[in-house]
């Protein structure tokens, strides 16, 4: 097989070994429902508190307040229809920036009666309080601003804006998809209400994640059947991959500083070695305070999905911020909503980098897409 180069982290990333092994014994010998009273369920049970204890704690947050779901996808749906089927005020305010979890939840309830606000975020990503404090009013009862955006990095002043919407009374949801495990995240620091997060983002295995949901918020349950999760989340427990999240995520949380530290080299090392090569104009999206290691880049007179295929086929995994078709270049609504001009839009990548990349590797790609942007 051909070598792969993955630098594609911020689309998913690999399954930590020692998580997979921890996952193991709740996929072979220990397979009992956790839900069943009998003691052979009793170490499927221990393992689901376990794993919660474990997933509040790297949160700061109680273990009754996570609630186990399929992954970022439904967290974020859970959230943002919650407003509408908890019978709470039906004024919603998100960001043009977030993910589609978010954005076609809220379209969904759009159609049957909601009222949604789609806040502009400034050239860098950012959503600035000034911005929130334009539209949020009494009415609002629900505010989701995510924690750091998946395309350009950038991390969003979640405190402030949090507050801002308690100050009338609205719930404060966060998209922390991409941060969790990435970034310290604190949820009492942050002062917000309900958090996405999902385990596939931070080397845990892919179809788990949670909806951290504070103590005493209004909730309505999502998925509606037996008891599990506190009557809200119903469906029998996925303990493997519970007990995997738990483990890679507090791996991950108790070496935040010394990955970020080393992806930051690396991503130093990638820049210097475009801007050292000369003739080659580009813009890194996402202004100063960005998720390290998400390096979104706009090259002048480029073609991004292009560019895409050609590091496949040098065995490079990397992301597109726009995507062609025969007669369109079709460019992400993230980059839309910062305006980025067409010339650089069309040209954009993003390398997400993680703790597992090398110097090495990332001399190889920034070396073949320099040859890609001098030659075309
Ligand atoms: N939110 C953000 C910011 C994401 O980046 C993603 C995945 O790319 C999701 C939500 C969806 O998460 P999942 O893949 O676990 O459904």
């Amino acid at each position: 097989m051909k070598k792969i180069i993955y630098v594609d982290n911020a689309a998913t990333t690999k399954l930590d070994n020692d998580a997979f092994e921890a996952m193991k014994p709740y996929l072979l010998d220990e397979y009992g429902n956790a839900s069943q009273p009998y003691s052979f369920s009793r170490t499927s049970r221990k393992a689901l508190k376990k794993s919660r204890e474990v997933i509040a704690e790297c949160i700061n947050a109680k273990p009754t307040e996570i609630y186990f779901t399929s992954g970022g996808t439904e967290s974020d749906n859970w959230a943002v229809k919650n407003t509408f089927f908890g019978g709470r005020k039906k004024s919603i305010i998100t960001s043009e920036i977030e993910h589609h979890a978010i954005l076609h939840s809220t379209k969904a309830i759009e159609q049957i009666g909601c009222n949604v606000v789609y806040l502009k975020p400034t050239r860098e990503g950012l959503i600035i309080p000034e911005e929130l404090s334009k539209f949020v009013t009494k009415e609002t009862g629900f505010v989701s601003i995510m924690l750091a955006n998946n395309e350009i990095g950038t991390i969003q002043p979640i405190q402030e804006l949090a507050q801002m919407a308690h100050q009338v009374g609205a719930l404060f949801h966060t998209d922390a998809v991409q941060a969790v495990g990435h970034i310290h995240v604190d949820v009492q620091d942050l002062g917000i209400d309900m958090l996405s997060a999902s385990a596939h983002k931070f080397n845990g295995p892919k179809g788990i994640g949670f909806l951290y949901i504070k103590e005493g918020t209004p909730i309505v349950p999502y998925i509606n059947g037996g008891a599990q999760e506190a009557s809200l989340r119903a469906g029998t427990e996925n303990v493997a991959s519970i007990v995997g999240m738990a483990y890679a995520l507090k791996k991950n949380c108790q070496n935040i500083d010394n990955n970020k530290r080393k992806i930051n080299k690396l991503e130093k090392e990638f820049i210097r070695l475009l801007k050292e090569a000369g003739k080659i104009e580009f813009i890194k999206n996402g202004g100063k305070n960005t998720l390290s290691g998400n390096i979104s880049l706009s090259f002048k007179n480029q073609d991004g999905e292009a560019m895409l295929h050609r590091l496949d086929l040098k065995g490079i995994c990397v992301s597109t911020g726009s995507a062609c078709d025969s007669h369109n270049t079709n460019i992400s609504h993230v980059l839309q909503a910062i305006h980025l001009n067409k010339e650089y839009a069309k040209g954009t990548i993003r390398i997400s980098l993680g703790k597992d990349n090398t110097i090495e590797e990332i001399k190889i790609v920034a070396e073949e897409i320099i040859k890609i942007v001098q030659i075309s």
